[in-house]
């Protein structure tokens, strides 16, 4: 049992730009050729590695190796910083190209083949407003996919509300001195770089301002890690005591940082559509396989009812997401959704594109865990790690309340409003 239409082709009536067409047609020649085997090579070499971690949480040297390698071998081929614009050394796709080539790497799964795309820890749109002392320090490395970055707002008293951070910079001569203490961030752990968004001493309430400098800056130590659902020991604290930041470490404007932090997390937002897509797809794919070619009482699970109506539900929860994803992606990519402030209805949609895409992932994931029974549960499979990764998706990146509570907001129809929630 399969789809009748089982490439995964870009939309007859929204197609792909030229640029984004041709990144689509490379990205499918490096899965096949270079990102496919290098999962198979690395899963021959090390077996089942879900809980491969050191004794104090971090991830395992190999797995950290395996990552680099990927992102490496995909910057070489021109396909790792698609999203960053051409002027700074990226692909310059817009939202609908990048969603066709990030559908297209997630529908394998999560091998590890999803690390050849720029993500949480790879070069973000926000860099452009680097100094041009940061950007010859580090883009290149970032680009490259020999180094990684960690963006920092969330702290314990708060993710959602990013309003009154306790962790606070301090003018000090021509520079800053920031101290205070980041928990939850992705690739803390791990990374060499870090985005931090804090509020500077003399900016009105609510006002924050973006730095960038490097996890071995002085004054800076990396917290022990927080094991998450996802126990993959990427997830971490960061601690700053008294670090001197100069000129070159500001990103922007200072007490500019709240206008910077809705562009970098557009972007955020935007990508996880393809992800949602291609993850939901592979679900989809295997779990028509596996009730077909799994019997129970000498007939196919397909052939019971509510077998059935899972793959059912999933094929329609696939559908509506994509659908809607690239429905609104077109319109953002006509609209440069990049660019900041955006107006209310690109706000709310993109506040729908993320709850309605992440819901429907994880009613899909869930599916295909049931469908495959105890075999769903095994790590080996694979699936149970989409589980746990759309469970995630719900909460980091803005939780699906306060993104409802933005979408609310907007409903007052006031281009005016200053509603905005969940930007972690
Ligand atoms: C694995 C992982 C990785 C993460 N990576 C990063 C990272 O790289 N960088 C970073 O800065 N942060 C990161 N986070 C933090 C993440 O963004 C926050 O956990 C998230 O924004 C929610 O914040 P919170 O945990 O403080 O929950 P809270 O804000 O305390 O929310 C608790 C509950 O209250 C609800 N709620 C809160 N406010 C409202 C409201 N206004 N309206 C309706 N409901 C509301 C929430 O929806 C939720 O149900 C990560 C978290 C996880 C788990």
């Amino acid at each position: 049992m399969r789809f009748h239409d089982s490439a995964l082709e870009p939309s007859p009536g929204y197609p792909p730009s030229q640029r984004g067409a041709e990144a689509l047609a490379r990205a499918r020649v490096f899965l096949r050729d270079t990102a496919l085997p290098l999962c198979a090579a690395y899963a021959a070499e090390h077996g089942d590695t879900t809980f491969a971690l050191e004794p104090d949480g971090r991830p395992s040297p190999f797995v950290l190796d395996f990552k680099r390698r990927m992102q490496m071998a995909s910057a070489e081929a021109g396909l790792y910083a698609l999203n960053m614009p051409v002027a700074d050394g990226g692909g310059g796709l817009g939202p609908l190209d990048l969603f066709y080539v990030h559908e297209e790497v997630f529908r394998h799964g999560l091998l590890g083949q999803q690390w050849l795309l720029a993500w949480t820890e790879g070069p973000t749109p926000l860099l452009s407003f680097c100094s041009a002392e940061a950007r010859r320090r580090w883009l290149p490395d970032l680009l490259a996919g020999r180094i990684n970055i960690a963006s920092a707002i969330t702290e314990r008293g708060g993710g959602s509300d990013v309003t009154s951070p306790v962790t606070r910079a301090v003018r000090d001569g021509d520079g800053w001195v920031l101290s205070g203490h980041k928990y939850l961030i992705t690739g803390a752990p791990v990374v060499e770089l870090v985005l931090v968004r804090v509020p500077v001493e003399g900016g009105t309430p609510g006002s924050l301002t973006c730095f960038v400098l490097p996890i071995d800056h002085p004054g800076v130590t990396r917290g022990p890690v927080v094991q998450t659902l996802l126990a993959d020991g990427f997830t971490g604290q960061l601690a700053f005591d008294g670090a001197r930041l100069g000129p070159e470490h500001l990103i922007g404007q200072e007490h500019g940082g709240v206008e910077l932090l809705r562009f970098g997390r557009n972007w955020i937002r935007l990508r996880r559509a393809g992800m949602c897509s291609g993850l939901a797809r592979h679900c989809l794919d295997r779990s028509l396989a596996y009730a077909q070619e799994r019997h129970s009482f000498g007939r196919p699970i397909a052939e019971y009812g509510d077998v059935g109506a899972m793959l059912v539900d999933s094929y329609q929860d696939w559908m509506a997401l994509r659908s809607l994803s690239i429905e609104l992606l077109a319109r953002f990519q006509r609209e440069d959704v990049y660019d900041a402030p955006i107006g209310n209805a690109t706000r709310r949609d993109l506040a729908m594109l993320k709850t309605f895409n992440e819901d429907a992932l994880y009613r899909v994931a869930d599916r295909a865990v049931q469908v495959h029974g105890g075999r769903g549960l095994l790590t080996e499979a694979g699936l149970e790690k989409i589980f746990r990764v759309a469970r995630n998706l719900r909460i980091a990146g803005g939780t699906r309340e306060t993104q409802r509570a933005a979408m609310l907001a907007t409903f007052a129809e006031d281009e005016d409003a200053t509603f905005d929630f969940g930007l972690a």
